[in-house]
């Protein structure tokens, strides 16, 4: 072989750790081929036929079950590139009530059936009906996933995956129960990269004051400042924390730490969002669903509900400000050396 070309094949070759051992591949091989694909879904709000509903307030979004079918569908068929799992980050189900909590979850599991591949179920709001840490609450909910599902850690290509139940702590004793299993769970894995999945976000993903008013309720971020400040002391190797709850999509670089928030399917703009694992970063694409799907049940931050739309100073549109900026709904995260998965 001529030497400069056996020089440039050489360069070509990159080491990579794939699941605790190092491959050698063509460096256009690791540019190309993710190590491992995942999706997040959030925020289905399935609802139960029966038991009948008792007021117009426990009714549901429109279409949140052929929504929710649609996705199975879509994970599993062959036009969508397969994932290695699925997170499913809170608001699964629509509850709004303790006795309700068991039938949703059924039919949530009914339609979640034909699904190809793992799911990681994280704790909502309504998969508990805010009750964090509830024992009572949370008994449907293990009962349909298992008693180690409610709040847990897995380890999938190298990193870290850190499931938390922030569902909105009802007292400062709960927050304090969650931040002691956070901050175990987060030394005994410091050397990691992670990627934390908990339902309410850490902060505020668009203007607070703003939020505030077009979200409606307070839990618009985690009230609880101690779960950030324990994410944050782990920067180094905290790649990035996804949320829903919102029901918009929006993307914030705070410090090292990717905040990514998704809008689910439950309503406008109906989104998921695949993430691909490359050894030196993570390619995120939001992916909205059809139209007439996307567009049966209107944004919760508009016009519909609060007579007015909103913009905020990075989100000039209404539509930008439900949907996120382009560069919020497709995106790398670069992974640093302590952060790329091994
Ligand atoms: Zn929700």
């Amino acid at each position: 072989m001529h030497r400069r070309a056996f020089l440039a094949t050489a360069a070509a070759i990159l080491l990579v750790p794939v699941a605790g051992q190092t491959v050698a591949v063509q460096a256009g091989e690791a540019d190309q081929k993710p190590l491992f694909r995942f999706v997040q879904v959030n925020d289905l709000h399935v609802q139960a036929a029966e038991p009948a509903l008792a007021s117009q307030d426990q009714q549901t979004y429109k279409q949140a079950n052929d929504k929710s079918r649609w996705v199975v569908e879509a994970i599993s068929a062959a036009s969508f590139p397969p994932p290695d799992f699925v997170v499913g980050v809170g608001d699964l189900i629509h509850g709004e009530g303790l006795e309700r909590l068991e039938p949703d979850l059924r039919a949530l599991r009914e339609i979640l059936k034909p699904l190809g591949c793992p799911l990681h179920p994280v704790v909502g709001k309504h998969e508990v009906v805010q009750q964090e840490r509830s024992e009572q609450y949370l008994k449907p909910y293990r009962d349909a996933f298992g008693t180690d599902r409610s709040e847990y850690t897995f380890v999938h290509g190298g990193i870290l995956f850190v499931a938390l139940n922030n569902s909105g702590a009802p007292s400062a004793e709960a927050a304090q129960e969650r931040n002691r299993w956070l901050r175990d769970v987060l030394s005994a894995g410091k050397d990691r990269p992670k990627i934390v999945l908990c339902h309410i976000p850490l902060i505020a993903l668009r203007d607070e004051a703003t939020l505030a008013k077009s979200f409606g309720f307070s839990s618009y971020r985690d009230g609880d400042p101690g779960t950030l400040k324990l994410i944050e002391e782990h920067r180094d190797t905290v790649i990035a924390v996804l949320s829903g709850h919102l029901h918009l999509t929006g993307m914030k670089r705070q410090g090292e730490i990717f905040h990514i928030s998704i809008a689910g399917t439950a309503s406008y703009p109906c989104d998921i969002a695949m993430y691909e694992v490359f050894p030196d970063r993570i390619e995120v694409a939001v992916r909205q669903l059809p139209a007439t799907l996307a567009k049966s049940d209107p944004s919760i931050h508009g016009e519909a509900r609060h007579g007015r739309d909103f913009t905020d100073s990075d989100h000039r549109t209404a539509e930008e400000y439900q949907r996120g900026r382009p560069d919020e709904r497709r995106f790398t995260i670069p992974l640093s050396v302590g952060k790329r998965p091994k």
